[in-house]
């Protein structure tokens, strides 16, 4: 009998496995994805085919745009770049195994037992693992499902894997596209979107909101959608993909846009609106669980189903489909079952996109917290005015921190710039503890640091910035 199963190895399910074997539980990771040798794919999304691919790419494409672009700005004068991409997907690859080779390791120095196979959960005690091999009954305590998600697939835009694919298939491109079609202005779109432009692609985003990134600061948003266009995504809002049809040569993307169709012919199509929980014969009749309307597996603040004993975490359940939101959940639900106490923060899980400049926000937006009716305050410093940022030549954007109204406690911190998403991370921390803008105003910031414009937007919410000429009495 194992103290506990946990269903999916990526980082989700794979860290709460380590985290429940170094409390004394004896665990089991099942995971279906195999590699060529026919051992477990450990890492799931986030290493195989989201995260660090992703990162990866995104890293080789900046060096390669920044080499044509802007080493000349620093007197750096280059033949113009060749571009090998197959060592570039190489390179990525080589990133992806050692660290799925290196979860491996962790599971053996943990004593996580892995199982290879498709786990079904036949009820609150018992899961099923069925593999080429056969097929055998886990005992368990607890189970705690961690299946993570897959993206969407939209039928009027079939994925066929050759010219129409979805972010899986946009990190394998052989070539770069001439022109590249992106259906969604999303994170993942966004990102996947950089890249290929960066590496060369024509690329248009179609985009079926009118709003850009509803989710972020507003005015970031808008910051964000000129930036972007002027690097060369041309991004399209309002605009519902209605079919796409792929002969041998292109692809024919029809969308509507303000009751008109339009055309648009692109050489790859991408597919990027969004992401679906994996839980395709996972539950067994008699397990007690179902889904809800969005395929989710419901849970409470705990990550508890309705079934005792059973929990879920990550991708597969409500709220963003994030990595590290899926990894401290898995933290929490273990220890919880370990006895101890153990609760999210889920006001504090920092969003990022990785695009150059970065976007990142943790806490509330304007919108939100006016939306409550809680009374705040605002202070914002632009990079133009960073030392460090002007030194480096990565001047654009801006950081916005946003206090409560009389007890200055920090609710929000929104940047787009250099390195925001490290940055936001130390407002993440400052947080966590409660700061206000004050406390944030009264930490040394080292100099000269990017991080100095966090420093200056605490600092401007009581009107005291200093390299602004804005300072309020
Ligand atoms: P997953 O990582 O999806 O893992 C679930 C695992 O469960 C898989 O290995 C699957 O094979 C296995 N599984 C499923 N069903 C079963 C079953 N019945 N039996 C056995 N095994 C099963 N997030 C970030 O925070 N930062 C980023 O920069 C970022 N970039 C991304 C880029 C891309 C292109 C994509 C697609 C995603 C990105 N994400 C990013 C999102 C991130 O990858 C996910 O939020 C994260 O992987 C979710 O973790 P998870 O453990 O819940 O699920
Ligand atoms: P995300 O969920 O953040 O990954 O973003 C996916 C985006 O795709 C959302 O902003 C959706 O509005 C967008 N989207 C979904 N379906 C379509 C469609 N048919 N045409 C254009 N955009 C779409």
């Amino acid at each position: 009998m194992y103290d506990v199963v946990i269903i999916g190895s990526g980082p989700a399910g794979y860290v709460a496995a380590i985290r429940a074997s170094q409390l004394g539980l004896n665990t089991v990771c099942v995971e279906e994805s195999s590699d060529s040798d026919g051992n477990s794919q450990l890492g799931g999304t986030c290493l195989n085919v989201g995260c660090i691919p992703s990162k990866a790419l995104l890293d080789s494409s900046h060096r390669y745009s920044d080499a044509i672009k802007h080493f000349s700005d620093h007197g750096i004068e280059v033949n113009k770049p060749k571009l090998d991409i197959a060592k570039m997907m190489d390179r990525k690859s080589k990133i992806v195994n050692q660290l799925t080779l290196g979860v491996s390791g962790l599971f053996k120095a943990n004593k996580v037992t892995q199982v290879l196979g498709h786990a079904k959960i036949i009820d609150s005690n018992h899961v099923e693992v069925s593999s080429k091999k056969g097929s055998e009954i886990l005992e368990t305590k607890n189970i705690v499902i961690a299946t993570g998600s897959s993206p969407i697939n939209i039928p009027v835009a079939e994925i066929n894997h050759k010219d129409i694919v979805d972010s899986t298939g946009a990190l394998e491109f052989k070539t770069v596209p001439k022109k590249l079609g992106i259906i969604g202005a999303g994170v993942i779109g966004l990102e996947l979107g950089s890249v290929w432009s960066r590496l060369g692609s024509e690329v248009t985003i179609l985009e079926a909101m009118d709003e850009f990134l509803p989710m972020a600061d507003k005015k970031i948003a808008k910051d964000v959608f000129k930036e972007f266009n002027k690097q060369g995504l041309n991004i399209n809002l309002g605009c519902k993909v209605t079919s796409a049809l792929s002969n041998k040569k292109d692809v024919t993307v029809t969308y509507e846009n303000n009751g008109n169709l339009k055309e648009l012919m692109v050489d790859k199509l991408i597919v990027a609106v969004g992401r679906k929980p994996n839980t395709d014969n996972l539950l067994g009749e008699n397990c007690g669980l179902s889904v809800d309307e969005k395929g989710c597996i419901p849970v409470n603040d705990y990550c508890e189903t309705n079934v005792q004993n059973i929990w879920a975490v990550g991708d597969v359940v409500r709220g963003p489909m994030l990595a590290h939101k899926a990894s401290e959940e898995g933290i929490m639900v273990v220890e919880r079952i370990a006895g101890k106490h153990a609760e999210m923060p889920y006001e504090l899980v920092p969003s990022v996109i990785y695009t150059h400049p970065e976007v990142a926000w943790v806490g509330q937006t304007e919108e939100d917290l006016s939306a409550s009716g809680i009374e705040f305050k605002t202070g914002s410093f632009p990079f133009a005015a960073s030392g460090r940022a002007l030194a480096s030549g990565e001047s654009t954007g801006f950081i916005k921190v946003i206090a409560d109204k009389k007890t200055d406690t920090i609710l929000g911190v929104h940047a787009f710039g250099p390195s925001a998403a490290d940055i936001v991370q130390q407002a993440v921390v400052a947080m966590e503890f409660g700061a206000s803008a004050e406390d944030l105003g009264l930490t040394i910031f080292s100099h000269p640091t990017v991080s100095e414009a966090l420093h200056e937007a605490a600092l401007a919410v009581n009107g005291q910035a200093i390299h602004i000429g804005n300072r309020k009495k």
